[in-house]
């Protein structure tokens, strides 16, 4: 479910079926991908896999806000890092939105794009301060930012606006970006890499039949299952958000989100025929608090919606770093890879594209030092026992009950042959059985009873009822088989 896939793509419906030989693999085509093959389209030999269709990762349930008035993401980074990496992130941004407003404008691409402004708001008292800090550090920075209020009936306290920042339909742009590269990049849907093989000058990426041989790979698939060079999940954790989407009779035209966490987050989207205002709460790290149902209540409460003006909801998960910084770069080799968004994904999705594809063209970007993905500094180190505290909590936890006993009516736990299994029994009383571990680390499951789906909290795989794998890192499913 999501408000962008009302029309999906149309695309070939490619799908791998014999070995080849390519220059450069891109694996995901989410927004990092297309974008990434988008900037190599004239150069030989470019590959972009998907393991499903393309946008259809975390892409697809984004916000889709392109903006660099991030809650109060700079204080952070002068906490963590300093005031010079600050300046630098806040210019990388500026020039994402440049690079994706050119890519739009050059290519004609008809994807709802629009100037909006955006506000950050503090939605405590106590947040006052940190706001101001932020909004100091942009002024300084010569920023047009101005004391504005809050066009939405939600608790404010203060409330800053920019007006240079814009939202779009990133499944629209997809598809624009697919209709430019189609004829010079192949692409594959329904094709997942499950392993890579460096191999002298080249690696080997295996699907489950065939091999992709590529001088240089991109690794551009949100959370990756086959490599963890770079101490990954340590050095970051996952953060799951609640969206709402609802019928409104206004466009209001702008952005906003507050510094608190959680954060709320709210934006409109005109279809053409109705209005949506597509609403966002209850962020949290998905080791702790995991209770979809209650979730959804509070951002139904916080943005004051009406039952019956809901038309979806759905959850969405993103890469959170400890210094806000995303990951983008080489890794080692010729393998390159681009995550830790930190849910600012739409910006930092053509930073990593631009950074990268000039690391595979030998040019210098200058923005490309700031995001090294094998850096561990003392930022990390810092917030390494909370990392380390959550992801043990999810490896060991929810335990498996010894009492066979129907949690929320519909949900058991049992044990079986030595297996751990988790039944989840539907509307009609059918039982769906599945393995409760993750393929991908071995974390137990959590049942989303809302989108009714198996969740792992420590790395955000998915799978359906039946245990297909609906969303990585994981590349196995978990059905039990009798
Ligand atoms: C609730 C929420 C709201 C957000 N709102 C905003 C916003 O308003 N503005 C903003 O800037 N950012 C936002 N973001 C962040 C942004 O949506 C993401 O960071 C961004 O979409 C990530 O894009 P991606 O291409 O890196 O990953 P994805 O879109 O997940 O693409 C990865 C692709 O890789 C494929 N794949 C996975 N494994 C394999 C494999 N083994 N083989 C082949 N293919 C594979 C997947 O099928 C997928 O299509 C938000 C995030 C969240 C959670």
């Amino acid at each position: 479910m999501s408000i962008w896939n009302k029309k999906e793509i149309k695309t070939k419906k490619q799908v791998l079926k014999y070995d080849i030989e390519v220059d450069t693999l891109i694996i995901g085509a989410g927004m990092t991908g297309m974008n990434t093959a988008y900037y190599l389209k004239d150069k030989k030999n470019v590959c972009v896999v998907d393991a499903s269709k393309i946008g259809h990762g975390v892409t697809l349930n984004t916000t889709a806000k392109i903006n660099y008035f991030q809650e109060k993401i700079y204080t952070k980074i002068m906490k963590y890092r300093d005031k010079n990496t600050a300046i630098k992130y806040l210019k990388s941004q500026r020039y994402a939105i440049n690079n994706i407003k050119k890519i739009i404008k050059t290519e004609n691409i008809d994807c709802d794009f629009k100037r909006v402004p955006s506000y950050v708001f503090a939605s405590t008292s106590n947040e006052i301060e940190n706001l101001k800090k932020e909004v100091n550090f942009l002024l300084e920075q010569k920023i047009k930012v101005k004391e504005k209020k809050l066009p939405l009936n939600i608790k404010s306290y203060a409330s800053y606006c920019v007006n240079d920042t814009y939202i779009f339909n990133p499944i629209k742009y997809l598809q624009g970006i697919y209709n430019i590269i189609k004829d010079k990049v192949s692409i594959y849907e329904n094709t997942k890499i499950v392993k890579i093989e460096k191999f002298w000058t080249h690696f080997n990426c295996y699907t489950d039949k065939y091999k992709i041989t590529a001088k240089n790979i991109v690794i551009a698939c949100h959370y990756p299952y086959f490599t963890i060079p770079f101490y990954l999940p340590v050095k970051s954790y996952i953060e799951k958000s609640y969206i709402i989407i609802s019928k409104v009779e206004k466009d209001l035209e702008f952005t906003c989100i507050n510094t608190t966490n959680p954060a709320y987050s709210c934006r409109f989207y005109n279809d053409g025929n109705n209005i949506y205002q597509i609403s966002l709460s209850e962020s949290h790290n998905t080791s702790f608090k995991q209770n979809d149902e209650y979730h959804f209540k509070r951002v139904k409460e916080i943005f004051n919606l009406k039952a019956s003006d809901i038309v979806m909801k759905y959850t969405n998960v993103d890469i959170m770093t400890p210094d806000s910084l995303p990951f983008i770069g080489k890794l080692k080799h010729n393998m390159y890879i681009a995550c830790g968004y930190n849910t600012w994904g739409m910006t930092n999705s053509i930073l990593a594209s631009r950074i990268i594809s000039d690391m595979i063209q030998n040019k210098q970007n200058k923005y490309q030092n700031i995001f090294n993905p094998t850096r561990f500094n003392l930022s990390n180190i810092k917030e390494l026992p909370y990392i380390l505290f959550s992801q043990t909590k999810s490896f060991l936890g929810p335990k498996i009950y010894k009492k066979k006993y129907w949690y929320d009516d519909n949900i058991m736990f049992i044990k079986k042959d030595g297996k751990n299994l988790a039944i989840y029994k539907d509307k009609k009383g059918i039982e769906h059985i599945v393995y409760n571990k993750c393929p991908h680390l071995g974390c137990n499951l959590i049942f989303n009873n809302v989108e009714k789906t198996w969740d792992c909290p420590c790395h955000s795989s998915r799978f359906n009822v039946d245990g297909k794998c609906i969303k990585g890192p994981s590349i196995y499913d978990i059905s039990y088989k009798k």
